[in-house]
């Protein structure tokens, strides 16, 4: 099983479309059973989506501010257990 900072990078890497479909399901089981990841999942999606409400579809360089400003301010979900 991948471990909590393993899956903020994959979650990453799926959003760049680098994930193959064996590592999706990884992830998925991971965000299934650990509360931490799937609100860090969470979390990320809405920024994202208040990012294209606010304007046209993020470019890759506003959706890499999001991510940076993400692990700036928080660490990561491994850090809480
Ligand atoms: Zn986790």
């Amino acid at each position: 099983m991948l471990s909590c900072k393993e899956v903020v990078v994959e979650i990453e890497r799926r959003l760049d479309g680098e994930l193959s479909w064996r590592a999706r399901m990884a992830l998925r089981m991971h965000l299934l059973m650990c509360r931490h990841c799937g609100r860090y999942e969470r979390q990320l999606k809405l920024l994202l989506a208040g990012l294209q409400r606010l304007h046209s579809p993020a470019t890759d360089a506003e959706v890499q501010q999001v991510l940076d400003a993400v692990n700036a301010a928080d660490p990561g979900p491994s850090s809480r257990l």
